[in-house]
């Protein structure tokens, strides 16, 4: 399993990248109140460190590597993409958040906090690009993919997609939404809303 992991995953370089244009995107955006207003440095520390997150579930991954106490473990209990790239694991962050286990609301800043959750699910929806999939609904084993990256073609069509996606968010206005061009029904913009705010919003 360890030997084929850069064959078969988005690239850390990939995930860096991809995590830093959805954080700028979040922001720009303004996913969220926190987020428009937050500091630039704490969302994007937080958001780059938590676009490798996910892959501390194998030890050949860029973080697995250097916390081998802590990915070997992982490894051998989830296996690689299993419940580190689930909605479970970012429902438990967020709980574990909420609830100030261990005081991490006076550790972590709510903007660091809210680019976090942002780099984890950029991490999460890069890795379903791939054939691979993901388990989303962890513990159930259907995979959810949309296999337009195939790592062992080589890396540079992820790079590609990956750097048009951060000139998009560069360029992109501050305080335009980004379904500016499209057209919504009503019913899944109140949907998002109540998404967001009991997602995003700890009491
Ligand atoms: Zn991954």
């Amino acid at each position: 399993m360890t030997k084929s992991f850069t064959n078969t995953n988005m690239t850390a370089e990939g995930h860096f990248i991809f995590a830093l244009a959805s954080t700028i995107l979040a922001k720009k955006t303004s996913i969220t109140s926190t987020l428009a207003q937050g500091d630039w440095w704490h969302i994007i520390a937080g958001g780059l460190l938590a676009g490798i997150l996910p892959d501390i579930d194998h030890p050949k991954s860029i973080l697995g590597q250097r916390l081998t106490w802590l990915s070997i473990p992982i490894s051998r209990v989830f296996g690689h993409r299993g419940f580190t790239h689930s909605l479970l694991a970012i429902i438990t962050g967020i709980a574990l958040f909420i609830l100030g286990v261990p005081s991490s609301k006076n550790l972590i800043p709510l903007d660091a906090w809210h680019g976090i959750i942002i780099g984890y699910l950029s991490h999460i929806i890069a890795d379903m690009l791939t054939p691979a999939g993901v388990p989303l609904l962890w513990p159930c084993r259907w995979r959810f993919c949309i296999p337009i990256l195939h790592p062992k073609k080589g890396n540079h069509v992820q790079r590609l997609l990956c750097i048009i996606l951060l000139i998009f968010a560069l360029q992109h206005q501050t305080g335009t939404p980004i379904t500016q061009h499209l057209s919504i029904p009503d019913t899944i913009h109140v949907f998002w809303k109540k998404i967001r705010h009991s997602l995003l919003q700890p009491p």
